[in-house]
């Protein structure tokens, strides 16, 4: 049975720069999801209709309103097509769908590894994780290509200034293997961690790979690549 499809209105963007924005999407029903999951935007584009999943990057408490952060791809119809939109259009999904979900803190030190528009799947992992008094510490490491003005900063490091329990720390995607490599398989032999990484390419099965290889456990090493 296909899924059913649903419709919500554009509310308004915020634009974090030239090619990233966010979008605000006033659903017309609440939407049921958990932290981690996305959306698939099926979009008319030149008489196609493309299908291209973003991640909820907003918490499952706003239910009525989705918050999507999205990339300009160099001559990406899906991305071009999402950026010309006005404010008011309605858009058309299906979802919520992914299984790279999390509940609760998981029972053990966490870490989230995103680069760049990967934070927004983890954004709300991150705040769930972060409901409650969690046990273990949680570390972020966002890394991105201009590590000066990397998404959600602000709200990061407010975060980890009112959880003591949290990190948040900055890489140069370029150096985000050789920075995992130092941190989490050289610095110890600990091996109780878990991950949750989310990023564009390459790179994610590659820091997957790397870490289970390192003696995580395969299902400690959760993952989303783009
Ligand atoms: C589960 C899932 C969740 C996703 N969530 C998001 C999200 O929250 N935000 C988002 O911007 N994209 C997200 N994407 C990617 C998105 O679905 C599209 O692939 C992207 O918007 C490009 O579509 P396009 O039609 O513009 O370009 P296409 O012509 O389809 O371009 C595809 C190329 O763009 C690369 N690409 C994909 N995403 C990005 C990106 N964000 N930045 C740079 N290059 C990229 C792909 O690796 C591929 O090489 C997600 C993908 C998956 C599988």
């Amino acid at each position: 049975m296909a899924a059913p499809e649903l419709t919500a209105r554009l509310e308004r963007v915020v634009d974090h720069g030239p090619e990233t924005r966010s979008f605000f999407l006033r659903l017309a029903a609440p939407l049921a999801f958990r932290p981690g999951q996305f959306i698939s935007c099926l979009l008319h584009v030149a008489g196609e209709r493309l299908t291209r999943p973003y991640s909820i990057a907003s918490s499952p408490e706003e239910a009525d309103c989705l918050e999507l952060v999205v990339d300009r791809v160099p001559g990406g119809p899906g991305s071009h097509y999402l950026f010309a939109l006005a404010v008011g259009a309605t858009i058309h999904f299906t979802g919520p769908w992914g299984t790279f979900i999390l509940d609760q803190a998981p029972p053990g030190e966490t870490v989230f590894i995103a680069d760049g528009s990967g934070i927004a799947p983890i954004r709300p992992m991150l705040r769930r994780a972060l409901v409650g008094a969690p046990k273990h510490p949680l570390r972020l490491l966002h890394a991105g290509i201009d590590a000066s003005t990397p998404l959600f900063r602000e709200e990061m490091v407010r975060l980890s200034r009112s959880a003591p329990c949290f990190t948040v720390d900055y890489a140069d995607s370029r150096a985000l293997l050789e920075e995992v490599r130092r941190r989490w398989v050289e610095s110890d032999a600990d091996r109780g961690r878990h991950f949750f990484i989310c990023g564009v390419g390459a790179i994610v099965p590659t820091l997957r790979d790397v870490l289970r290889q390192a003696g995580y456990a395969r299902r400690a090493v959760q993952y989303e690549k783009w």
